[in-house]
């Protein structure tokens, strides 16, 4: 196998929005955010901005700035919407980006954006004033505001809108898709939102709660514009309303085992190199790749149609099981004429989005071709915070034998070589720490480098980094992450909104949390995209100001919901996911989501700012 292992359909994804545009009446949005659900944001913008003018889709979603920044840096031209803010970001930056509309889903953010109007000679610059969707919460318990302050937020707006400093270009909302009862529910309090906004005065040119479920599902989703329809002296006002189109897009459907009944095609291969031994085969995959813990039952079929029992999943790599015939040397994992996301997610006990959004961007022959397609990160500061603070101290004591944190200014001591491996393994992007900074430890301190699959070789090359293939490499090369003790790392985050709701309050999709109490909820911008795996939600905690606190209801995408309880919480306030000396230990965090802490670095998703620190030259990130 020449290729990288995973590839992309580009023209599946061109035709899937065209029939899924083909099947609403209304504007559709494609949902480019998470990497594209794990198939490549910057080709597929590319790709749908390419398309003819009369295909060309109106606008683009992404969750935060930086991934818009991203976008436009790559010379992505169409307007751009994201809706994820920090609290304390430099609103003047975001506000640089051109044609980015910003979703507002508080009073307090719709004040920061209004207070970043840019102005000219001393005066605020109508021509140039933000637009913005006001993001009302209709029961998901997430980010969006809450319906007993939409007429203030609503005076509040068309106030800002007057004096020239925003422009309200949008009003959203997003649904649970618990039941189609609560669903319509949703839908009639937007409904009221919306016509809250218009009696204010507000004339928003779009319109959108739907995503891919709910556009096709729900007939009253796309056919409300009658009853919005304004008179107005300067003629008839009539909103656009739009679809975010999401997990279609990549031609998957959200409604599996149901469907859609929209013709669609999966865009995604997934492609790896097997090993045959004895009596067993090993596929050069596994959990640091984005491949779930465990998959039981699940079977491949190879290209000559012969089928594989799926075995255990390993770090690097899953072993696999003849059913009928060999021999094998190499099989599609995910894809046509093998198992689909469908398939996986079934067997794992998750859904199809989590399975490919998962899928590490390292594995995309992109990724091959060009030096570097991640995010700068000058750009992720543009995002809530998302970082995984490496020890470098840390590890350099233990790649000289030392085995305890250093003290300040304290030259690392060596205590003894004898169970010192002379090779440093970087597979998986070191296993997430970041090659680049790690290879350089390594170097410093003598190490050969070594990856333990073929694809992580030809990547680490691509990247001018040699490491020689060992797909043996023991535990002792990896002594230096402290995937055995202390891990070497932290995962840290903040609280981007917090809000107190009545008991009875449902978090999250499928409503599967509901608060017994009045209480605060704080939202934290990971989610199974950058690092949070699905299934913890529900029983895993975060450590918000020093208290263990609870993820309450499903994780999504970009973020999760904590039980904040009566605590004095505010935006902006440090939030702990594992590691360090005041985080939860990565081996209770392992506990909860059943992967292996070398897995648990591997698979932090590309909007993870990685932040280097060391004693004596303080962070060189
Ligand atoms: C992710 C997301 C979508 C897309 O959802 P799909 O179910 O994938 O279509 C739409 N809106 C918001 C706010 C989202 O976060």
């Amino acid at each position: 196998m020449t290729s990288a292992p995973l590839a992309v359909d580009l023209a599946a994804i061109a035709q899937n929005y065209r029939n899924y545009r083909a099947a609403v009446p209304v504007t559709v949005i494609p949902v480019v955010k998470a990497d594209a659900y794990g198939h490549g944001a910057i080709d597929i913008a590319r790709s749908l901005a390419a398309l003819d003018p009369a295909q060309r889709p109106p606008m683009l979603a992404v969750a935060d700035a930086a991934e818009a920044a991203a976008l436009r840096g790559v010379g992505v031209e169409l307007p751009l919407i994201c809706w994820l803010h920090a609290p304390d970001v430099d609103w003047q930056a975001i506000r640089e980006i051109p044609d980015l509309h910003l979703g507002a889903s508080s009073l307090h953010e719709l004040a920061l954006i209004a207070d970043a109007a840019p102005q000219t000679a001393g005066r605020v610059d109508r021509d140039r004033a933000a637009s913005v969707h006001l993001k009302l919460d209709t029961g998901l318990g997430r980010n969006g505001v809450r319906e007993c302050e939409w007429r203030v937020l609503m005076a509040q707006a068309m106030r800002l809108e007057r004096a020239g400093r925003v422009r309200i270009a949008g009003i959203m909302s997003h649904v649970s898709g618990t039941s189609a009862d609560d669903d319509l529910a949703q839908l009639a309090a937007f409904s009221r939102g919306v016509t809250l906004a218009l009696d204010a005065g507000l004339r928003p040119y779009y319109v959108h709660i739907a995503a891919t479920t709910s556009g096709v599902v729900y007939e009253q989703f796309t056919s409300l514009n009658d009853q919005w329809v304004r008179h107005d002296e300067g003629g008839e006002y009539r909103p656009n309303l739009a679809v975010r189109l999401g997990l279609a897009l990549y031609g998957l459907d959200p409604l599996h085992p149901d469907r859609l009944g929209i013709d669609l095609t999966p865009a995604l291969t997934l492609r790896a190199e097997v090993e045959g031994f004895e009596d067993y085969w090993v596929m050069e995959l596994g959990q640091v790749d984005g491949l779930p813990t465990r998959a039981p039952g699940l079977e491949l079929i190879d290209d000559n149609g012969n089928h594989w029992q799926l075995g255990r999943i390993g770090s690097t790599h899953t072993t696999l099981q003849p059913v009928s015939g060999g021999p094998l040397r190499e099989i599609t994992c995910i894809g046509k004429g093998s198992a689909s996301a469908d398939d996986w997610a079934d067997a794992a006990g998750t859904i199809n989005y989590e399975i490919t959004t998962r899928l590490m961007a390292r594995l995309r022959s992109r990724d091959f071709e060009a030096p570097l397609s991640a995010t700068p990160d000058a750009l992720k500061t543009l995002a809530p915070r998302r970082e995984l603070c490496i020890d470098l101290d840390l590890m350099a004591a233990r790649l000289l034998g030392g085995t305890s944190a250093l003290r300040a200014g304290e030259p690392a001591r060596p205590v003894s070589d004898r169970h010192l491996s002379r090779w440093l393994d970087i597979s998986a992007d070191a296993y997430g720490f970041g090659a680049q900074r790690i290879a350089a430890l390594g170097r410093e301190f003598g190490k050969e480098l070594v990856a333990r699959t073929r694809h992580d070789v030809a990547w680490l090359a691509a990247r001018g980094i040699e490491a020689r293939y060992e797909p043996t490499a023991g535990r002792d090369t990896r002594i230096a992450y402290g995937f055995q003790g202390r891990i070497a790392a932290s995962l840290r985050s903040e609280l981007v909104q917090v809000k107190r709701v009545a008991a009875g309050q449902a978090v999250s999709y499928g409503y599967t949390w509901r608060a017994g109490r009045a209480t605060t909820l704080g939202l934290v911008p990971l989610g199974y995209s950058d690092a949070i795996p699905r299934c913890v939600g529900g029983h895993a905690k975060l450590l918000v100001g020093g208290v263990q606190v609870p993820i309450v209801g499903r994780v999504a995408m970009d973020q999760v919901v904590v039980d904040l309880g009566d605590a004095n919480c505010v935006p902006g306030m440090p939030v702990v996911c594992w590691g360090g000396t005041d985080g939860i230990s990565i081996d209770r965090w392992c506990s909860w989501s059943g992967q292996s802490p070398a897995a648990v670095t591997a698979t932090l998703g590309a909007r993870v700012l990685r932040r280097y620190q060391r004693v004596d030259g303080g962070q060189d990130a």
